[in-house]
């Protein structure tokens, strides 16, 4: 009898813990499989075969750089908004972007348009030393904390006009620009390396075109890659470039 009561005691005991383990399915698991399903369908689904960018986007908890309401929405194929009318490019975008760096390792990349700091968390996360610039003081304040607290110590991020770039640790390797200028700024020209490639957007507001330049024998060689939609870039009195 004695035994009975312990084995019926142990069933409801056991009952009960995975009950509400159900119950509290951990939701870092949820997000980590709806990453996958992004990885998957809308990067390799698609044209996105580097392995190091594949791995960094499995990686990167994007639901983190999106605000607590909108968690759900964050492996969705789009863009989100992040506040001060500004958005986190589709994660296809990112990886499209980060694919045409064709980061090596220890390369020095500098970002225009910090945003959220997602774009700037991939290209660490993939090996670069990253310095980004964001000209919404809010906006850079948060991506820097945020991506202090993820450990992603391999980033600086300014808070200031991107179009002037960041001559003191230049020349780099890499220049990916988030935001759309109506012209190819002139000093970012002049920082990227020898060799050095530019990802950028062109054409001001509404849609613009996805440029690659690289400088070879310090000759700027531009390629047009696909037509794609950024907020204009802005000079610190809010008028576009
Ligand atoms: N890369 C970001 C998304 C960028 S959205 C991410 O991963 O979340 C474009 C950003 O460019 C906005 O935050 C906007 O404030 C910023 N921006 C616009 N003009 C700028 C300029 N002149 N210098 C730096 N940042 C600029």
């Amino acid at each position: 009898m004695r035994i009975i009561k312990i084995i019926l005691g142990l069933s409801i005991l056991a009952g009960v813990i995975t009950q509400s383990c159900v119950l509290a399915a951990d939701p870092d698991d949820i997000f980590e499989k709806q990453r996958l399903k992004m990885v998957n369908e809308q990067l390799r689904g698609r044209d996105i075969d580097d392995p190091d960018v594949l791995s960094a986007m499995t990686e990167v908890p994007r639901h983190l750089f999106v605000t607590e309401g909108i968690r759900d929405l964050a492996y969705q194929d789009g863009p989100l908004p992040i506040g001060y009318d500004q958005t986190i490019s589709q994660p296809y975008i990112v990886a499209l972007m980060s694919q045409l760096l064709a980061l090596k390792p220890g390369d020095r990349i500098l970002e225009i348009g910090t945003g959220s700091g997602y774009q700037a968390a991939v290209l660490a996360q993939i090996g670069a030393e990253v310095f980004t610039i964001e000209i919404v003081t809010a906006l850079g304040n948060q991506a820097k904390t945020l991506l202090n607290q993820l450990g992603y110590d391999r980033v600086g991020v300014k808070i200031g006009d991107g179009y002037l770039g960041w001559p003191e640790y230049g020349p780099f390797n890499g220049i990916i620009v988030t935001c759309a200028p109506t012209r190819i700024p002139e000093p970012l020209k002049e920082q990227l390396a020898e060799g050095g490639r530019m990802v950028i957007p062109v054409g001001g507001s509404g849609f613009q075109q996805l440029f690659l330049l690289t400088k070879k024998n310090g000759k700027i060689i531009q390629e047009k890659i696909i037509d794609v939609r950024f907020v204009p870039m802005v000079d610190e009195k809010g008028k576009t470039y």
